[in-house]
């Protein structure tokens, strides 16, 4: 039990996506001339290359293309605030106030573990007045959580001593888009609300795969838990990052971006994308269902399976379902699930959404967990040598890290043994067929049409300006194709 303190999150996002990642990161590297291998040239250049090469160069800025008022459409329904609004009050960083003439406003950096009690007294600020601003009604909300690197600004006149005399006020951000200044001049603690405009924009990111899808995304602005969206949750399914991808094959993905005073400030989830390998298009869109986002085909069927086949990445078969003599034991009997060898330590994934009905010991099949996926699913993970960060009645998701691979139990070597219950008969995980998940219907799916049309136009937009020269797919010609595959 001396599971790492990795969180749950953090174990199921390496195990997912370490692969694909990878692959996606070294995948073909040919010759040095890092352009000529973004482009996939080989030999002489013509004139076409050349033309090719300057528009590469060029991709940079039309990448960026701005998709005004798409954002009506295509919204997360967190709903981030627009606001156009210009205001005369110079909406500087905290750092950039310092040192104007005659002010006594001192910049400091919150430190790790630091609180706003803490950050009073590193700087002196006389007992009263720290009482008066932490008495501020609201105020100890906003700032409980301080994250390291955090700027808070204290305007505090020097007394005859060299020493604060006075608090005078006090200015820190409540958010992207407010700014809070207290003063404590008066009797009473008087609060100002400085907005500072943001700007948020849907925005279509493109690029070739290169050399290396991730750092192609990388430059177009992609962030990696974007790109981990796209390998992981989008296109996994379809596309094998390992050999399907070659250097000319391209990506298109709707983002929103959050601007403040030409700075960007935040990156929403992936909205939607497009892969085009080989000619062929695949699409994935995101939308909430019950408060949970997720990724569905063009025609609304999500991409996330019910459950996956393997529990284990790369896991060699040593025993399947049916009779067999038991390794241990040396009688005949029936093998009622699944064995993959993997080297102890291996992690184990969730085969599905679950609530953990069981995690412990349990006789010859040593540290076990065991799964209910709901109507009447459940799956059984035995020998492990440790497990994962989860209890019994956890709900955990698809992947989840639960375990890792051991011989506990009544096992000759490291391995898991894997079982798949349908209404408690157990059945074999390997030739079933897998319950398909629950598509968009009614509401919820012409909510969601009216969503994709609008995303794939602009996505094609924007890749028609591009990849004006390439025979490549035309994204908007194979809307819905994708959903007509299994
Ligand atoms: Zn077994």
């Amino acid at each position: 039990m001396t599971e790492p303190t990795l969180s749950r999150d953090a174990a199921h996002r390496r195990v997912l996506s370490n692969n694909l990642r990878d692959a996606a990161r070294n995948s073909t590297e040919l010759g040095s001339d890092p352009l000529r291998q973004r482009l996939g040239f080989g030999g002489r250049w013509t004139r076409r290359h050349w033309a090719h090469a300057s528009l590469f160069a060029s991709l940079g800025a039309l990448v960026a293309a701005i998709v005004p008022g798409f954002s009506n459409t295509l919204q997360a329904p967190a709903g981030a605030q627009r606001t156009t609004m210009s205001l005369s009050l110079p909406p500087l960083a905290l750092s950039k106030q310092q040192g104007q003439t005659g002010d006594s406003w001192q910049i400091v950096s919150v430190n790790h573990g630091e609180t706003l009690s803490h950050l009073l007294d590193r700087l002196d600020v006389p007992e009263t007045d720290q009482q008066r601003l932490l008495e501020h009604p609201g105020l100890k909300k906003s700032l409980a959580k301080l994250k390291p690197g955090t700027e808070l600004a204290f305007d505090m006149p020097v007394g005859a001593d060299g020493k604060p005399a006075a608090l005078r006020s006090f200015r820190y951000d409540r958010d992207d888009s407010h700014r809070v200044e207290l003063s404590l001049a008066g009797e009473k603690v008087a609060e100002k609300v400085i907005e500072r405009p943001t700007e948020t924009r849907t925005v279509v990111l493109s690029g070739k795969v290169g050399g290396s899808l991730y750092r192609s995304a990388r430059k177009v602005g992609l962030s990696g838990g974007a790109i981990d969206t796209l390998t992981d949750d989008i296109f996994k399914y379809d596309i094998d990052f390992n050999s399907d991808v070659g250097a000319n094959d391209r990506f298109s993905v709707v983002v929103e971006q959050t601007w403040r005073e030409g700075e960007l400030i935040n990156t929403g989830p992936v909205l939607a994308a497009t892969f085009t390998s080989g000619g062929k298009l695949y699409s994935g869109f995101r939308f909430v269902r019950d408060g949970k986002p997720e990724y569905f085909t063009a025609d609304g069927r999500p991409l996330k399976r019910s459950f996956i086949r393997m529990p284990i990445p790369y896991a060699r078969i040593t025993s399947g379902f049916g009779m067999r003599r038991h390794p241990v034991l040396g009688r005949m009997r029936g093998h009622m699930g699944v064995d993959y060898a993997a080297g102890s330590g291996t992690p184990i994934m969730a085969a599905g959404d679950a609530r953990v009905s069981f995690v412990g010991w349990k006789g010859g099949y040593g540290r076990t967990v065991i799964l209910d996926h709901g109507r009447g699913y459940s799956t059984l993970y035995g020998h492990m040598s440790a497990f994962g960060n989860i209890r019994a009645g956890q709900r955990i998701a698809q992947g989840t890290m639960i375990g890792r691979v051991g011989s506990t139990g009544l096992a000759t070597g490291p391995h898991l043994h894997y079982e798949f219950r349908i209404n408690g008969v157990h059945r074999n995980p390997l030739s079933i067929t897998m319950p398909p998940p629950e598509p968009l219907s009614g509401v919820q799916l012409a909510a969601f049409r009216s969503q994709v049309g609008p995303a794939l136009t602009r996505i094609a937009k924007v890749e028609n300006i591009i990849y004006a020269g390439d025979t490549g797919t035309r994204v908007a010609a194979a809307l819905g194709r994708r959903g007509k595959k299994g």
